[in-house]
C-alpha cells in the first residue's frame, strides 16, 4: 500500500476535502503544496511518491484548512500571478482576476501608437493594471491611485520588485488628486458589485475587502464618479477604459454618453461577456 504521507496521496486527500468549497480543487491542493514545500508544481509529478516531513503535513494541513474557511489562495500564499508577473497580494487588495489582462492588452495598443503617453490606473489595488502597463511600455509615464493605504503599500512593494517605476498617491478617485499633467489614458478596474447582490456571499469573495467590490445600491456608484472626474483630467481625445459587470455595459455607455464621451465601444472577455467599456473625451 503507498504510504497515506506521500505527495500524491496527500493531493487526494486535500482535494477531497476542498471539492465542496472549489471549482478548482485539484490545482488548490497542488499549489498549496507546493508552497509549502518550496518548489514548483512540476516537482508534484515528478515526484510523486515523496513522503512529507512532519513539517510539511503541519503547513499543507494548516493551510487547507484556511482554505475551507474559505481565504482564497492568492491570500495564503501571499502572491498572485496577473500578466506573468508575480504580484505580492493580501487581504488588503482584490485579487488580480484574469479578465483585467483584457485592459492592460487594450492599453497597451493604444500606447504603441503615443509617444510617452501619460496614463492613470484608478483603485490599483495589488498595482496589477499600473504595473503590467509600465513593464510593456517603459516609456509611459505612469500615476496610480488608491484610497486604502495598506494597498498603496502592497502596490509600492509589488512596483520595487519587479523594478517598474510608478508614481502612487492616495486618494479616493479624484477627491484629493492633484496632478499638473492631463492623461493620454485613464484606466479603472472600480468595485461595481451592487450591495445587496447575492454573488457577494459566495466562493471567496467575503474575504475580498468590500470597499474593493461593491458601489451602492446598484453598484455604478464609482463608475459614475469615475466618468464624471475624468473629463477633467483626460486630454482632448484622451482614452478612458473602464472594467464593469456583465450586465453594465448599457449604464456605463449611458453615463459616457450623458458625460459628453464618444466612441464608445463595449468589449467583451475571454467568457464571450460584455466587461470592458472605452470612450474618447471630446
Ligand atoms: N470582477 C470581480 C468579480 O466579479 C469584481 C471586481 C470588481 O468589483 N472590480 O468577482
Amino acid at each position: 500500500m503507498s504510504n497515506p504521507h506521500s505527495i500524491d496521496n496527500q493531493i487526494k486527500w486535500a482535494t477531497d476535502i476542498l471539492y465542496n468549497i472549489s471549482c478548482s480543487a485539484r490545482l488548490d491542493s497542488e499549489i498549496l503544496l507546493s508552497f509549502c514545500l518550496q518548489k514548483d508544481r512540476s516537482y508534484l509529478f515528478t515526484w510523486p511518491d515523496q513522503v512529507l516531513t512532519k513539517d510539511q503535513r503541519a503547513c499543507f494541513k494548516g493551510l487547507i484548512q484556511k482554505r475551507l474557511t474559505p481565504q482564497p489562495i492568492a491570500y495564503l500564499i501571499g502572491s498572485r500571478e496577473f500578466y506573468s508577473m508575480e504580484l505580492k497580494t493580501t487581504p488588503a487588495t482584490l485579487v488580480p482576476r484574469p479578465e483585467t489582462e483584457m485592459l492592460v492588452d487594450w492599453i497597451l495598443e493604444q500606447a504603441s501608437l503615443l509617444d510617452c503617453p501619460h496614463i492613470l490606473d484608478l483603485g490599483t489595488g495589488t498595482g496589477a493594471i499600473a504595473l503590467a502597463v509600465k513593464k510593456h511600455c517603459p516609456d509611459c509615464e505612469m500615476v496610480a491611485t488608491d484610497f486604502s493605504r495598506a494597498a498603496l503599500e502592497v502596490a509600492r512593494s509589488n512596483a520595487l520588485k519587479h523594478h517598474l517605476d510608478v508614481r502612487f498617491i492616495e486618494s479616493d478617485w479624484f477627491q484629493s488628486f492633484a496632478y499638473d499633467t492631463l492623461f493620454d489614458v485613464i484606466v479603472s478596474n472600480p468595485p461595481y458589485i451592487a450591495a445587496h447582490d447575492p454573488y457577494l456571499s459566495q466562493g471567496d469573495l467575503p474575504a475580498e475587502p468590500q470597499q474593493a467590490l461593491t458601489s451602492g445600491e446598484s453598484g455604478l456608484d464609482a463608475l459614475a464618479t469615475i466618468i464624471d472626474g475624468a473629463q477633467k483630467y483626460l486630454k482632448s481625445n484622451g482614452v478612458l477604459v473602464l472594467e464593469h459587470g456583465y450586465d453594465q455595459h448599457q449604464a456605463v455607455t449611458d453615463l459616457l454618453l450623458k458625460a459628453g464621451y464618444r466612441s464608445i465601444k463595449t468589449h467583451k472577455d475571454f467568457n464571450e461577456l460584455p466587461r470592458m467599456t472605452v470612450a474618447r473625451s471630446s
